[in-house]
Formats: structure tokens, sequence, C-alpha cells
């Protein structure tokens, strides 16, 4: 996992509203940069993005809920 430097290509920019996940920003924590990209991994380093962090929680709880009650 390292940076090629091609993610800066791809670099977003910040939005007046400061709510870069909603509007399809992620972050690399291995380029340590905010991209505009469609799929889930990093298309410079492959390091899997981070975006809507409080949806993806929500929905990993959700998942231990129906696994311990089954
Ligand atoms: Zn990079
Ligand atoms: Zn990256």
């Amino acid at each position: 996992m390292v940076c090629k430097g091609i993610c800066t290509r791809h670099k977003a920019i910040k939005p007046k509203s400061g709510q870069r996940y909603t509007i399809g920003q992620k972050r690399c924590q291995v380029c340590q940069i905010f991209i505009y990209w469609q799929g889930p991994w990093c298309p410079c380093c492959g390091y899997r993005l981070r975006g809507k962090p409080r949806n993806s929680k929500f929905k990993e709880m959700m998942m231990l809920n129906t696994i311990i009650k089954n």
C-alpha cells in the first residue's frame, strides 16, 4: 500500500458545505487525500476508501445484531 501519486489526478475540491462524503468524495488513509472516485478502492494505492462512515457503521451494527439473534 504505497501512494503512487495517481490520486492527485482525482483530487476532490473541498465543498462549501463541508460535507464531503455526501457528495461522493472519499478519503484514502494511505494517500491522506480526499478523492472523487466511484469505486470502493483507491485507484492510486489500492487501499479501501472511506465513504459515508456513519452509514457503514450502522450497517455493521445491524449485521452483528442479526448474527447474535440467530
Ligand atoms: Zn495516492
Ligand atoms: Zn490511496
